[in-house]
């Protein structure tokens, strides 16, 4: 009996079954416009839909050229573009899966001087001002989407997914914060819905019964002058009767400031906007957003918030999430810690999707891990993210691996992230690792400290060193004062922090330091009622767009001032789809963020500054220092005067510019090739 019933349940569409009760969502992963990418997004899919997958949908593609999210954006419009989506759909059917077509018109998010939109309003996140589309426009657009759904049943998809959701061109229309029309596409709530509607029937009479036809249905806008609840359960009843088969959920606008998939984020936090919807239809309805176990998924499908679970950046991280809930083998799904630091923040950069703890993902073609004819012993020295990775891939390959780490647990830095408050599905990545390591049979040595003449006996073919980093010691007057503490003191050691405290380095360690000083435990991301109310989400979504009037008085633990050199925008350089999150936690927590500080000296008086030629003393019980880190690499150098060759990946072999991504993917390449 398995642990998933309903997970694992197979779903009746009536003329089609889909095999689980999980939909792959749309990821726009940058194959679409690489050239050659549609072979590697068959490899991507084909993969995901031999783990098990219900039913995938594609990244967005445009249904005219206008509709392009950027000049050179995917568009399906044409006979002549079927050729290449049959490689996906004929991949995916080998494997025995299912896939749809996402059909997305970007409207006013267009990131092109020819964008249009219901009504001439530029966009907050959006240089591009767009046009107010004529009826003729509307008319031939709502045609564009069923041609484009119509090809795609002609190159072989099992169905479409239209985007009405996260602020694109239909819930353009459909709101009045960007529909200001006069006309008959405007005014009235019934006038606003008429282009969704339109686009649905269109397609559905094109298209015939026997296709798939998904609506991604705004439910929560999380902007004001977004709909009301009232407003969404009548058009998602007007969308069943126009004949959408499955009604996907969409959560917030893309230039919403509440975050609603990042990793501080509370699991399933938005499953029960689902069930608001779902008691009023009869098609079945997918619920969303950071649902990244089976025991989450399971949650939400038998309690009955919703038919389908949508899981998409779970999926990059694991295309077997499936396969292993069924094989009862969960504690070996490699779980998506929701940073976006591999697929989002890649994307937003115009850079291929991949992920952080799985860099295969979208390299499937390029980046494998064949069986080895000759087995080799390797010994790693270091069990970080980078020593963790290379070890279970090479493993994997079949070599004989030895992991040895000078610590009692393996995780390396990987132990002070998950303390963070928000990261505490860092924890995910170690259960996966420790688990693989069993599987794998990898010998797993802690507690041991090498040094070079202990490795240089060791009988081994190949010597991989993988030990970090350590924190920069700035030379500031006084940096070795009793009241400076490096992250470590506080992460590692728990020291005791004071209440006035400065930070010097406001780089990625240097915010969460901040987060885990001023923030109150258990964090916000295990209670998802303090978490609504601190973003504001108003959970009986009775006003518009679902957002509360008034903003939670916020009580931080400490007084928190975070300094940085540059004279750039404190935060500047966090992720691109995080970074304003963070700065929004801190300005709530009253942090105080300085730029462009020189740092004088440190006394008993506190940290002494100048900032545009004026001197200021910051008067804290303590400094703590997130000055960036230096590679730990003696082992190598060592070696190398022995005469003995080794690898060096990971912090120890570059520390500036060193994430845990880079670090992965190293230990990763070195395994695929050794
Ligand atoms: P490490 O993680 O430093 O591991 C090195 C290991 O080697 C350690 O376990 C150490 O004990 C061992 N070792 C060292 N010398 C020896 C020896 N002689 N013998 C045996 N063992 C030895 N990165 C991100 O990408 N995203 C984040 O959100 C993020 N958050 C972070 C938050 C914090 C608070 C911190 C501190 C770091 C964070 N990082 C994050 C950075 C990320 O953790 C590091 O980039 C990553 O851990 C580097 O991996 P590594 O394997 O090279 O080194
Ligand atoms: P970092 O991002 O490079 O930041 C280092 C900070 O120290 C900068 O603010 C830098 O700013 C300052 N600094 C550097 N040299 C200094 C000196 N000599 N004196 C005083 N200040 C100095 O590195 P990190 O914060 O240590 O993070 C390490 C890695 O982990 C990074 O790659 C980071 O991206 C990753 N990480 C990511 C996250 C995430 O959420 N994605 C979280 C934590 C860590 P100035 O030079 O302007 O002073
Ligand atoms: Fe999840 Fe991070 Fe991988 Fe994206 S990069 S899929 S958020 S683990």
């Amino acid at each position: 009996m398995t642990k998933y019933p309903h997970l694992l349940a197979p779903l009746d569409l009536g003329f089609t079954q889909l095999s689980s009760r999980v939909l792959m969502g749309s990821m726009h992963t940058g194959l679409e416009e690489e050239k050659g990418g549609f072979a590697k997004l068959a490899a991507f899919y084909a993969q995901r839909a031999k783990g098990g997958v219900g039913l995938i949908v594609t990244g967005g593609i445009a249904p005219n050229f206008r509709g392009r999210l950027t000049p050179n954006g995917c568009q399906l419009s044409f006979p002549w573009q079927i050729k290449k989506h049959r490689l996906i759909t004929e991949a995916v059917h080998q494997q025995g899966g299912k896939i749809a077509l996402q059909i997305l018109h970007a409207g006013r998010y267009a990131y092109h001087p020819f964008s249009v939109s219901a009504s001439k309003i530029k966009a907050p996140i959006n240089p591009f001002k767009p046009k107010a589309m004529s009826e003729r426009q509307i008319l031939s657009t709502i045609k564009d989407f069923a041609t484009s759904a119509k090809l795609a049943q002609r190159a072989g998809y099992d169905g479409v997914e239209i985007m009405g959701s996260e602020g694109y061109l239909i819930n353009q229309f459909i709101c009045a914060r960007t529909n200001q029309r006069n006309d008959s596409w405007g005014g009235s709530y019934c006038n606003r819905i008429k282009f969704a509607l339109a686009v649905v029937k269109q397609t559905r009479d094109l298209v015939g019964q026997n296709f798939i036809i998904i609506f991604r249905l705004s439910m929560l806008d999380l902007v004001e002058k977004g709909s009301t609840l009232e407003e969404v359960i009548h058009l998602a009843k007007a969308l069943e009767l126009a004949g959408v088969t499955l009604l996907n959920t969409g959560i917030g606008w893309h230039e919403a400031r509440v975050p609603t998939i990042a990793t501080s984020v509370p699991r399933g936090a938005f499953s029960w906007v689902t069930e608001k919807i779902k008691q009023h239809l009869s098609i079945p309805l997918v619920a969303v957003n950071r649902i990244n176990t089976p025991e989450i998924a399971e949650n939400i499908l038998s309690s009955g918030q919703a038919d389908m679970v949508s899981m998409a950046r779970p999926l990059l991280a694991d295309p077997l999430f499936v396969q292993k809930a069924k094989a009862d083998q969960s504690e070996l799904i490699n779980t998506c810690i929701a940073c976006n630091q591999a697929c989002l923040d890649h994307v937003f950069k115009q850079r291929r999707a991949s992920c952080l703890v799985n860099p295969q993902a979208c390299y499937e073609t390029e980046l494998t891990f064949s069986p080895v004819m000759e087995a080799k012993n390797i010994a790693v020295v270091g069990a970080g993210p980078a020593g963790l990775a290379f070890a279970c891939y090479a493993a994997q390959r079949g070599h004989r691996v030895t992991i040895y780490d000078a610590a009692d647990q393996i995780g390396g830095q990987f132990n002070y992230a998950k303390q963070i408050p928000g990261k505490e599905e860092f924890y995910e990545t170690l259960r996966y690792f420790s688990n693989q390591i069993k599987h794998l049979g990898i010998i797993l040595k802690l507690n041991t400290k090498l040094d070079s003449a202990m490795l240089a006996q060791l009988s081994v073919d190949e010597v991989v060193i993988a030990t970090g980093i350590v924190p920069r010691t700035p030379p500031i007057e006084g940096i070795a004062h009793p009241k400076v503490y490096n992250y470590l003191d506080v992460l590692k050691d728990h020291k005791t922090v004071g209440e006035r405290v400065a930070i010097i380095g406001a780089g990625g360690i240097g915010f969460d330091v901040a987060e885990y000083l001023v923030e109150q435990q258990p964090s916000l991301a295990t209670n998802l009622d303090r978490w609504l109310d601190n973003w504001g989400i108003d959970s009986t979504m009775s006003n518009a767009g679902g957002l509360k009037k008034e903003v939670l008085k916020h009580h931080p633990l400490r007084q928190v001032f975070l300094c940085q050199r540059k004279a750039s925008r404190v935060g500047k350089g966090l992720g691109k789809t995080t970074g304003w999150i963070h700065r929004e936690s801190l300005k709530q927590n009253g942090v105080t963020m300085l730029a462009g500080v020189e740092y004088l000296k440190i006394d008993d008086q506190g940290l002494h500054i100048k900032i545009d030629g004026v001197q200021s003393v910051l008067e804290v019980d303590h400094v703590v220092v997130c000055a960036g880190q230096e590679s730990l690499r003696s082992l190598h150098e060592e070696l190398s005067a022995l005469g003995r060759h080794s690898h060096l990946i990971g912090g120890a072999f570059l520390a500036s510019e060193l994430d845990a991504k880079a670090a992965i993917r190293q230990g990763a390449e070195l395994a695929a090739m050794i």
